[in-house]
């Protein structure tokens, strides 16, 4: 028998639906992805998240949305969907040889930030390597950070980041940025941004925490140490939509386009940063994620309704 709700991806926008579906009696099936508790589970402190005053550790967080979730009965698959037919009703998902119809679909998948891969980058995120100046900037107060990239979000992260650091250093690989004009300029023109061009960091330093990273001159091909106290990577993200090419509307990004959370096919809902390219934090994913929810429930309703 079909699901009546199938909700695909278990980041704060996921696990919220599945919360408010469970609720509402639609008996959830998430398939979680092996990614379980999506990009929180790689962050160190999240301070920003309400209801947590002395804030809570990023895996923490999602193990507390995730036993919300069980607690009104979401059955959870660790696996990650393969396939989808989004032709007709019910909609059919597969995840390798599984197949599973449901009469509605939140599709929740998130996106992945860009990293360097670089010696050092893992080991040290959270720990002052970043992909989130909003997230994260709070922790630089007074200290000496880099910005690595040259579009409109690195230009972005390096404004917000002054707010708190003593210097900003935008490392970036070309001798012009690709960012508008606009934006490109407010950062060449503050007095806390400093841009070191036609550069690529090769690796970060540090045992603990970040004390450095070690750039590279593309012209030159010299070598140098730079001191810092965090790494802000800002080169762009990478929606989770690949499986859902051909099936859905997708943006010239591959994000999923939709108008509150309803996508380009009627029943299925998407919410969280799968569709969100501006906010990007766990609270507007949880909210968006819960809209996809009470949506796909009035849909299903008006389906029973002859
Ligand atoms: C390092 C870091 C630190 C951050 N710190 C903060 C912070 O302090 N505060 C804050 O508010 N925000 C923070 N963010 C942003 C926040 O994590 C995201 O905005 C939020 O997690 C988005 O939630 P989501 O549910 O849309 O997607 P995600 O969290 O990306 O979750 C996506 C889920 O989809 C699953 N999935 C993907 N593909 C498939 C598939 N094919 N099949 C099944 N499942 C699939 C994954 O396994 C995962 O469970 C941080 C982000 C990063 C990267």
């Amino acid at each position: 028998m079909a699901e009546k709700i199938l909700i695909i991806g278990s980041g704060p926008a996921g696990l919220t639906a599945a919360i408010y579906a469970a609720r509402a009696d639609l008996e959830p099936m998430m398939i979680e992805g092996f990614a379980r508790g999506g990009q929180l589970m790689i962050t160190t402190d999240v301070e920003n998240y309400p209801g947590f005053p002395d804030g809570i550790m990023g895996p923490d967080l999602m193990e507390q949305f995730r036993k919300q979730a069980e607690r009104f009965g979401t059955r959870l698959v660790t696996a990650d969907v393969t396939k989808v037919d989004f032709s007709q009703r019910p909609f059919k998902v597969w995840s390798g040889e599984d197949e599973y119809e449901a009469e509605s679909v939140v599709i929740s998948t998130g996106a992945s930030a860009r990293w360097l891969g670089i010696p050092g980058e893992e080991k040290l995120r959270g720990y002052g390597v970043s992909a989130c100046a909003t997230c994260d900037g709070f922790f630089f107060r007074d200290k000496e950070i880099a910005v690595v990239g040259g579009g409109d979000s690195a230009m972005e992260e390096a404004l917000f980041l002054t707010k708190f650091a003593s210097k900003v250093t935008i490392i970036h690989r070309r001798d012009e940025f690709r960012a508008s004009k606009i934006m490109a300029q407010r950062a060449l023109d503050h007095e806390k941004i400093e841009v070191i061009w036609d550069t690529v960091v090769e690796e970060v330093l540090g045992d603990n925490s970040v004390t450095g990273v070690k750039i590279r001159n593309r012209n030159t091909d010299e070598v140098t140490e730079l001191k810092l106290d965090g790494l802000f990577i800002a080169i762009g993200h990478d929606p989770n939509t690949k499986i859902f090419e051909g099936q859905l509307e997708l943006d010239e990004e591959g994000y999923i386009v939709a108008e509150g959370s309803r996508t380009s096919v009627a029943g299925v809902f998407a919410g969280g940063d799968v569709v969100d390219k501006v906010y990007r934090q766990a609270i507007t994913a949880a909210g968006m994620g819960c809209a996809a929810a009470l949506d796909a429930e009035r849909w299903l309703e008006s389906q029973e309704t002859p």
